[in-house]
């Protein structure tokens, strides 16, 4: 029972904190080699060559101003980019160069500024995982697509108002909304990491799981009162905000994001849990599997392993995980609907 409300939290936040960990984790950091390629770094952004490969993008005349390129490409933003693109391209080479050492030496891979050494493919700083976010993203569309036709094409609507029966509708259909966002943004950090895109990132995980925190409240003590719902989700909603406002405004402070996620996600894991208990759900298997595969996908994030052959690493195995789990969740969530319909309809007759 306890585990059902576990692998929902955990399938849930582990979306959020789960970047923490491979940033507190940076053993290259600390190792003599990374010294090496720290100077490495250094050289390259000041001349923008690696060995014999030169970067355009390093290029920089020493008050800032790009040397090459016409006026108007010489705008803030696109120096910005430039120095983005030098930066990563430096950071990536160094880092190849210092692997092949260390491979050279009979070492194993070893974390780069709190990454493992991953290949690029296209441009894309880890291919793999920008594939599963957009499966993911794919995944989610899939199924609020699916609860969308079931809920106005299949199911019946209440002749009044010409709504739906299910009283939770509205709410999964931002969760929906939510949750693909979230996914968006892992494709994109993954993409490239950079300041902007790792703030969009953790922002949308956080909002997901606090808005995922407000719905499981909601639902789970079937609170269906307008006023009532305002009552439990304003604070909470308060509270998200204000702390998405304080890792992008303030200070991204990875220890205490996971604090606040870890508490949420416990706060989910305790819901889910007595609720499992009281109900007499039909569909509550769907609810086992998913805690079932998220314990084992958890797994996955505990023994973080470097990627096999530059492309595939835990992280990415996880991100394949939560591709399933996605369609089992949102076949529970159209049961419920069906469930919920069934039960009105009854009280109607
Ligand atoms: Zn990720």
């Amino acid at each position: 029972m306890l585990l059902i409300g576990g692998g929902l939290a955990f399938f849930v936040s582990l979306l959020c904190f789960v970047p923490i960990i491979i940033i507190d984790a940076s053993v290259g950091d600390s190792n003599p080699l990374y010294n090496l390629h720290r100077g490495c770094v250094e050289y390259c952004e000041k001349t923008g060559c690696v060995g014999d490969k030169c970067f355009q993008h390093c290029r920089f005349s020493s008050d800032g101003v790009s040397v090459d390129g016409p006026w108007y490409m010489q705008e803030p933003l696109y120096l910005r980019w430039k120095h983005w693109d030098c930066q990563t391209d430096c950071r990536y080479h160094c880092m190849l160069d210092t692997e092949r050492d260390r491979q050279m030496d009979g070492h194993g891979p070893v974390k780069y500024h709190g990454k493992w050494p991953f290949k690029r493919a296209f441009g894309i700083q880890e291919p793999v995982s920008v594939a599963f976010s957009a499966l993911n993203l794919a995944m989610q569309f899939h199924g609020w697509l699916s609860f969308f036709i079931l809920l106005y094409y299949k199911l019946p609507q209440s002749p009044q108002n010409r709504k739906p029966y299910y009283e939770f509708s509205g709410l999964w259909h931002i969760y929906g909304l939510v949750a693909m966002n979230a996914w968006f943004w892992s494709a994109v950090f993954h993409s490239r990491d950079v300041d902007y895109t790792e703030k969009l990132d953790y922002s949308s995980a956080v909002a997901l799981l606090g808005y995922s925190f407000t719905l499981a409240i909601l639902r789970t003590f079937n609170v269906r009162g307008e006023a009532a719902r305002v009552m439990v989700a304003a604070p909470l909603l308060a509270f998200v905000t204000t702390h998405i406002l304080y890792l992008n405004c303030y200070k991204l402070d990875y220890g205490m994001n996971m604090v606040v996620c870890v508490a949420m996600g416990i706060a989910q894991l305790l819901l889910w849990a007595v609720w499992a208990g009281v109900t007499r759900h039909p569909s509550r298997w769907k609810l086992w599997t998913v805690v079932v595969g998220s314990g084992l996908a958890m797994l996955l994030e505990i023994y973080d392993f470097p990627p096999y052959k530059g492309y595939i690493d835990a992280h990415a195995i996880w991100h394949a995980s939560t591709i399933p789990l996605t369609f089992l969740w949102w076949s529970f969530i159209k049961d419920d609907a069906e469930y919920r319909t069934s039960i009105l309809l009854k009280k109607v007759k």
